[in-house]
């Protein structure tokens, strides 16, 4: 271990000590925990314990301390150590963007059909935005919601009920300003097939097709509403006699066939992390957080916003999914199920299809993909090749992964890089959400500050 060393900054995954978001944490987590119930609860919903398992994740992704592997380099023996990762998507930077690359290469290698697609966007009105928050199971029935309406346009339009196109669908919980704003992303075909693999171009959709489906949108999410008993048919009779629905439809330029590059940042946005660090930063001197936004925010009317630290805290972490929670939604012609059964029936084989045997499913010939493809994600996310030896260029190797603390230590102290852990949160004695039916407020719901 005697030429071993950390990799050099720029090979560093995610480095979160670096970042304002480390030191925010560092400095009020604590205190935000203390508080929550107080000042949180009754805009933001309980307390929920996903929360302190993503942020202690991510005070770790990076840090050595909490284990690493061991990388060597064939040519010139150089050894390095790469910390590990937290894998927290929603929160961590640098795990997120990975997450979305990850993405943006399966869409492309294994699923993207060889036609145009168009980015839609869904929306519901302010007024019902909470009850997503304190509702999350309510996330994936929106893109239920989104999809259906379009399915029903489209029956009509093709007069046909066996048509449909591929739909990649992303429910996303934030707006411009990391503030609540739960809408969803879609990838679709501009072409639908029916089950027997013969294709039909999408029906050309003006603008009052896309009210036509707003209306059909707006429908079915009152009924879903409705149904689990968080609104009134009152309210829903007083929101369907406003001018503006509140609700809204988008349909983008189309992305041709042969735009890979289009896919790809479009895949990636949609499955975005909720906020960027680059346009966060933290003045301890003044405690306040300042976050730039990318558009003009209508409501707040400038394009920035500045925030209490606690404030800032409760606000980015109400966007950590739940466990569990699907962050993609397939349908249509993209569903796993309407893939199954063309490789059964022998439609559209792919080159993905054509290498795996029938018995392995899909998923393991991605995973390998995935693993050959490491290295250049790896490049990427960080501009740099983590296997090449930054030494003599040769090629490295992981030789090991250390996790036990005793190793650790004794390895990092040896290299001089040893620095006392940051000790466990207190645990805290406090009401978490019992179950996914508390409705705080019925007809009467209170605005979020910044919309
Ligand atoms: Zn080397
Ligand atoms: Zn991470």
């Amino acid at each position: 271990m005697g030429a071993c060393c950390v990799y050099p900054d720029e090979y560093k995954p995610g480095q979160p000590k670096n970042t304002p978001l480390f030191r925010l944490l560092d400095c009020h987590y604590e205190e935000f925990r203390n508080v929550y119930d107080e000042r949180f609860s009754k805009h933001y919903g309980f307390w929920r314990p996903v929360t302190d398992e993503v942020v202690e994740k991510y005070l770790k992704c990076g840090d050595p301390q909490y284990g690493f592997a061991r990388i060597r380099c064939k040519e010139c023996g150089a050894e390095y150590l790469r910390a590990f990762s937290c894998k927290c998507r929603g929160f961590c930077q640098s795990c997120s963007k990975r997450k979305s690359l990850d993405l943006a290469i399966f869409l492309e290698e294994e699923l993207f059909r060889p036609v145009s697609h168009h980015h839609w966007v869904w929306s519901v009105p302010k007024m019902l935005r909470l009850y997503f928050l304190h509702h999350r199971k309510l996330l994936p029935m929106l893109c239920r919601c989104a999809w259906d309406a379009l399915t029903t346009f489209l029956n009509e339009a093709l007069d046909r009920r066996d048509v449909f196109p591929g739909g990649i669908f992303v429910p996303q919980t934030f707006g411009g300003m990391a503030n609540w704003n739960p809408h969803v992303h879609a990838l679709i075909t501009d072409t639908c097939w029916d089950r027997e693999g013969n294709y039909y171009p999408m029906p050309e959709i003006d603008t009052a097709d896309l009210q036509g489906i707003e209306k059909l949108f707006a429908g079915l999410v009152f009924t879903i509403l409705l149904e689990e008993g968080m609104i009134s048919d009152k309210l829903v009779d007083k929101m369907r006699s406003w001018k503006h629905s509140g609700y809204s439809v988008h349909c983008g330029r189309p992305i041709e066939a042969c735009d890979a590059d289009g896919r790809k940042t479009l895949s990636e946005y949609i499955s975005r992390a909720p906020f960027s660090l680059e346009r966060m930063s933290f003045n301890e001197g003044s405690d306040t957080v300042l976050y730039r936004g990318e558009h003009f925010h209508p409501t707040l009317a400038r394009n920035f916003d500045v925030s209490d630290p606690l404030e800032w805290i409760a606000r980015i972490t109400s966007h950590i999914p739940k466990k569990g929670a699907k962050q993609v939604i397939y349908y249509g012609a993209y569903s796993q199920a309407w893939r199954g059964r063309e490789r059964r029936q022998g439609i559209l084989p792919t080159a993905a299809t054509k290498e795996k045997s029938a018995s392995s499913c899909e998923h393991s010939t991605f995973s390998r993909r995935r693993r050959q493809m490491w290295a250049t994600l790896l490049k990427k996310v960080w501009d740099v090749d983590a296997l090449k030896c930054p030494k003599c260029g040769g090629q490295m190797k992981v030789i090991s992964f250390i996790e036990q603390p005793s190793v650790i230590r004794r390895i990092l102290k040896h290299l001089d890089l040893w620095e006392d852990p940051r000790p466990p949160p207190e645990p805290l004695e406090r009401v978490c959400e019992p179950c996914a039916d508390y409705v705080p407020w019925q007809d009467d719901v209170p605005e979020i500050e910044v919309g």
